[in-house]
């Protein structure tokens, strides 16, 4: 006993939650519902709280109201039955390759993939047994080749990481599809709005929430759709295993996010595809990898699959600007320094693709991402002269 008692009452009452009126209460917001337990109205309930299978409510760690609104959400913009969002964009990757691939079997995975996959890959799977393949990003249907009887999961990621290669996902969803071997896409570029990987006939779609989706730089998440139950079943049971869950507080950013990523997407795109146009100028930028660009080389499949083109693209300085790259970064004023994209900062990161690339050959310099912002696009502009009157060593 404390030598301040506290009335009995008070002491229950500062945990008991009275009833409230809900009558007439109507937001268009979702509200952020916490919970690590959640409590039944009788034992028999509590016994049978896993029989509805991994839609019920059991656990906080499985799903509160406010992650399902937002699953069920992105399951509709993807044009998919079933959605989980995960902790973060790389998770959502891993757990497909963990939940669907085992010792002695393969995955596919594309030799333009985001960069940690390839870690994760190298430093986890080997030591698990999992052989991993790289291939061409542009193989098409020439990956029936290496479709062989271990091969269990086909990941894909379009366009592919920094260097924007653009696959042709439906061929390969054909290839695979043909021989039962399930197809994942890493969409965070396009988003479902600008891409519908599903419509394409991939099987799980992917999304880097933490990207254009909450489209804020302020949190971090990943998300996995697919239509096909028994697909759904496995991932589902991988995360459940793997004691994975997501914040319904970052949900709620995510839920407000997500919808101005219309407006966002389009101003983005359409910024940065004149902006790509405009380096293009620059006389010591050797290429700009944009596929909205008529003259890049995944532009036709790009035009047929996807609807539109975020603000994310890439530049290659010619080799002898590259002494002056770090200093072409720093002259600009909107364009920060860092990592990720998406959000309504503009950001350029400096990419160095060595030992990044095992079927193709990486770029020997820099490569320099750029992710477009909110900002005006004048000032986007006269950052760019800045950046290219630098790398040209003006
Ligand atoms: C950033 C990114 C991811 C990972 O997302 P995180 O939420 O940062 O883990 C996955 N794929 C692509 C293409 C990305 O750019």
């Amino acid at each position: 006993m404390s030598d301040f008692p506290i009335r009995a009452e008070d002491m229950t009452a500062c945990v008991t939650l009275p009833p409230i009126s809900r009558e007439g209460f109507r937001s268009v917001s979702v509200a952020v519902e916490r919970a690590s337990t959640i409590v039944f109205p009788d034992a028999a309930a509590y016994a049978a709280r896993n029989d509805n299978g991994h839609g019920a409510y059991s656990y906080g760690l499985h799903g509160t109201p406010t992650s399902r609104q937002l699953e069920a959400q992105i399951a509709a913009l993807e044009g998919g039955t079933h959605c989980m969002v995960t902790p973060s964009g790389l998770v959502a990757i891993t757990l497909a390759i963990l939940s669907l691939v085992r010792a002695g079997e393969t995955v596919l995975i594309p030799d333009t993939v985001y960069p940690p996959v390839r870690a994760f890959a190298h430093r986890m799977l080997a030591g698990l047994g999992v052989t991993v393949v790289y291939y061409d990003p542009t193989i098409g249907s020439r990956i029936d080749a290496l479709l062989g009887p271990e091969v269990r999961l086909v990941l894909t990621e379009s366009p592919g990481s920094t260097t924007m290669e653009i696959q042709d996902l439906p061929a390969i969803a054909a290839a695979a599809k043909a021989r039962g071997i399930p197809t994942a896409c890493d969409n965070s570029w396009a988003t479902p709005l600008f891409c519908k990987p599903l419509a394409l006939g991939i099987d799980i779609s992917i999304e880097a929430v933490s990207k254009y989706i909450a489209g804020h730089s302020d949190l971090l998440m990943g998300s996995i759709t697919t239509s096909d139950p028994e697909l759904w079943d496995r991932l589902r049971t991988g995360f459940k295993l793997l004691g994975l869950g997501v914040s319904p507080d970052d949900c709620s950013l995510a839920l407000r996010g997500l919808q101005s990523l219309p407006l966002r997407l389009a101003h983005a795109g359409s910024i940065g595809l004149a902006l790509a146009g405009r380096l293009q100028t620059c006389p010591a930028v050797a290429a700009v990898l944009h596929p909205a660009l008529p003259q890049f080389s995944g532009h036709d499949i790009w035009k047929r699959d996807f609807t539109g083109a975020s603000g994310v693209f890439s530049v290659i300085p010619v080799p002898q600007a590259a002494p002056r790259v770090s200093r072409a970064l720093e002259a600009m004023q909107h364009f920060s320094i860092g990592a990720s994209w998406g959000g309504l900062h503009s950001i350029v990161a400096p990419m160095d693709l060595t030992g990044n690339r095992t079927v193709g050959t990486a770029p020997t310099g820099p490569v320099i991402r750029f992710s477009v912002g909110g900002e005006a696009p004048e000032a986007l502009a006269a950052d760019l002269d800045a950046f290219c009157a630098v790398l040209e060593g003006l």
